[in-house]
């Protein structure tokens, strides 16, 4: 870079030089053809214009040269004796020193001008750069998109940019200099900011603050963090205000949303701890009579009316423990949205009667009337009758929890257009108005101090609307107050014709023929139960508790049947499958999965490793008996 403006600075001397050479030679030919004219006389005359040129174009030294080889080249050529340098005349030596004064003078007014010219150049310079600095803090300030404003000490503002124009909704900086600073902001804030914040401002220099702006035009309001400084002049005194300002409406709004969400999670918190120290209750609940049943079973046997007593109770405990494992699950599925329903053509009072019969016992022991008034017509919906059933059965068993001894329930359904309207009605402890709208929500109770005696986890409504909901229906709970009783009415639509039912054989009227069965669990009780229920009903069996153990003993027994866990250890469930199904012997064995996993997805699963059927633990009387009839096409999948 330094060596291209040498070069250059080299090239403009030896233009100059040039000039110079070109003037000094025109003045010699000029004073050559006024040779005629002017004889011996003013023989520099020419001269001095070409030492003006050279001293303009470039300064004294090519001047000096002019100067210099002009006298020469003029005394030879125009003075007399001419062709010759004759010194020796009185008149010469005057006249060179004239001529010397004269080309002074014009160098040092040449040199003089051009200095000039130079500062003046310098200085439109300076001031084109200091205009284009100040251009460029105008464009910076113009396309800021934070708000930046300047007002003099009284709160008249003199300057806001277009992006704090657009934030407040003012149309030009003409209406803002007519709205005082004050107007700004909401109402309720002013006195805060012009007696409190401008004054501290004014002391300190500075000051920030987060404030809302109001928008002049929709009448909404900006959050903004509020920058301001004071204005000093040359002199140190202030003289006005000035901001720049941030928009953070953005990241207010997503603080309040995050505050919300964390009250909402410590709650959700909160209400999951009440929830597992009444999930502890409510499961160790059954085990009591469990383990004394088991007890009296140990010393009586089975046969005598104890013993009876004691499976009865154990039935029942069990069933109490399957509903609330199945309740957990489903509470799960909600959760992660994979509540699945298998709808089919049902009948309402078919589902009614089942969940009436679910709840008998408890309303009998409560010695609550039960009244069910169900349409003298069949109302046919598309539903899954088993949901179903848990609806209404939770809606029963709750009006006979929530109501004192002897109390009235009443249950009415109807068609309602396109709609099956249930209504479940009591008598009971009723629910205060402002919880009406909670108790849908998952683990809600109304009271807890009282509800642990009554026994529920709080997610039996949740379950209930969710599946409602699901069925394209709703449900709404309304009380006249505590003590008054409750009402719930469940809406679903329904169909339109009914269909003709097809005959289907009892099955009952069908023999079970003997099976050889292979069970495989790695639960040693769950199997040796399992197996010794069937063996009862007259099957042979087998028992294996891991992946290898099967696979053995599948070849050595060759079963007809095998009822195959799907988690076991060494190899599993699904392993087990394929590497029996790679086997001559055991391509046409059926294997039915037997599993915890109820899902679409997991049933897909045990399909596609070659499982002719897929059973969810714990396997109820009708799985087994419709998997072991004589067609046995009809297994759950
Ligand atoms: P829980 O297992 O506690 O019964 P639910 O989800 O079924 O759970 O019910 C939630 C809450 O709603 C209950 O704890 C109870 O406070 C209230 N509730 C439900 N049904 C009734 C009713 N028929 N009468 C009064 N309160 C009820």
């Amino acid at each position: 870079m330094r060596d291209h403006t040498k070069e250059g600075s080299l090239r403009f001397q030896a233009a100059t030089y040039v000039i110079a050479s070109a003037a000094l030679f025109a003045a010699i030919a000029a004073r050559w053809l006024l040779d005629g004219f002017l004889g011996n006389s003013s023989i520099l005359v020419t001269v001095y214009g070409a030492v003006a040129v050279a001293v303009w174009a470039g300064g004294y030294r090519p001047a000096v040269l002019v100067a210099a080889l002009g006298y020469l080249a003029c005394h030879f050529l125009f003075l007399e004796p001419r062709g010759t340098f004759d010194w020796s005349t009185a008149k010469d030596t005057v006249g060179l020193m004239a001529y010397l004064f004269t080309c002074s003078l014009l160098i040092a007014i040449g040199e003089a001008m051009r200095l000039a010219q130079r500062r003046s150049r310098e200085r439109g310079e300076l001031l084109q750069a200091s205009l284009a600095e100040q251009q460029k803090f105008v464009t910076l300030v113009e396309n800021s998109t934070d708000f930046i404003g300047m007002c003099d000490l009284a709160g008249v503002p003199f300057y806001v940019n277009p992006a704090g124009l657009k934030m407040v909704g003012l149309e030009s900086v003409e209406q803002a200099r007519r709205t005082h600073v004050r107007e700004f902001f909401l109402p309720g804030d002013q006195a805060r900011i012009m007696d409190e914040f401008f004054p501290s401002v004014m002391e300190k220099g500075h000051g920030e603050i987060e404030v809302r702006f109001r928008n002049f035009r929709t009448g909404g309001t900006v959050w903004m963090a509020y920058k301001v400084l004071a204005l000093t002049d040359a002199a140190g005194r202030k003289f006005g205000f000035a901001t720049v300002s941030q928009d953070v409406s953005e990241r207010r709004r997503l603080e309040d949303s995050l505050r919300t969400m964390a009250s909402d999670l410590s709650e959700a918190d909160r209400r999951k701890d009440e929830f597992l120290a009444m999930l502890a209750h409510e499961l160790r609940n059954p085990l009591a009579p469990l383990l004394n049943a088991v007890h009296l079973l140990k010393w009586e046997g089975s046969n005598g009316a104890n013993g009876l007593m004691a499976v009865e109770m154990m039935e029942r405990q069990v069933k109490q423990l399957v509903r609330l494992v199945d309740d957990l699950l489903d509470v799960s599925r909600i959760k992660q949205d994979r509540l699945e329903l298998r709808k089919g053509r049902t009948e309402l009072a078919t589902v009614i009667e089942q969940a009436v019969h679910a709840c008998t016992p408890l309303a009998q022991s409560a010695r609550h009337e039960l009244l069910v008034c169900v349409p003298p017509q069949p109302v046919h919906l598309y539903a899954d009758s088993a949901r179903l059933i848990q609806v209404f059965a939770n809606l029963l068993n709750n009006a006979c929890k929530y109501t004192a001894a002897s109390g009235r329930i009443l249950l009415h359904a109807e068609r309602q257009g396109s709609y099956a309207v249930v209504t479940v009605e009591d008598n009971g402890i009723g629910i205060p108005h402002d919880k009406l709208e909670r108790i849908f929500d998952m683990f809600t109770q109304v009271d807890q101090s009282c509800e642990r005696s009554r026994s529920g986890l709080g997610i039996g409504l949740t379950l209930a609307k969710r599946l409602v909901q699901m069925h394209g229906g709703s449900i709404e709970a309304s009380s006249p107050g505590e003590g008054l009783g409750s009402k719930f009415v469940v809406r679903l639509p329904a169909m339109d014709a009914p269909e003709l039912r097809r005959a289907t054989a009892s099955r009952s009227d069908v023999r079970t023929p003997t099976r050889r069965i292979l069970v495989v669990d790695d639960n040693q009780d769950g199997a040796d139960a399992l197996a010794a229920l069937l063996r009862l009903q007259g099957h042979e069996t087998f028992v294996a508790h891991d992946g290898s153990g099967a696979l053995a003993a599948a070849e050595s027994h060759r079963p007809e049947l095998v009822l195959l866990d799907i988690g076991l250890p060494l190899l599993d469930g699904y392993e087990v499958c394929r590497r029996i199904r790679e086997h001559p012997w055991g391509r046409n064995m059926r294997l039915v999965a037997l599993t915890g996993w109820s899902q679409e997805e997991d049933r897909c699963k045990s399909g596609d490793a070659g499982f002719d059927g897929h059973l969810v633990k714990p396997v109820s009387d009708t799985a087994l008996a419709s998997l072991l009839a004589p067609a046995a096409a009809e297994i759950p999948a």
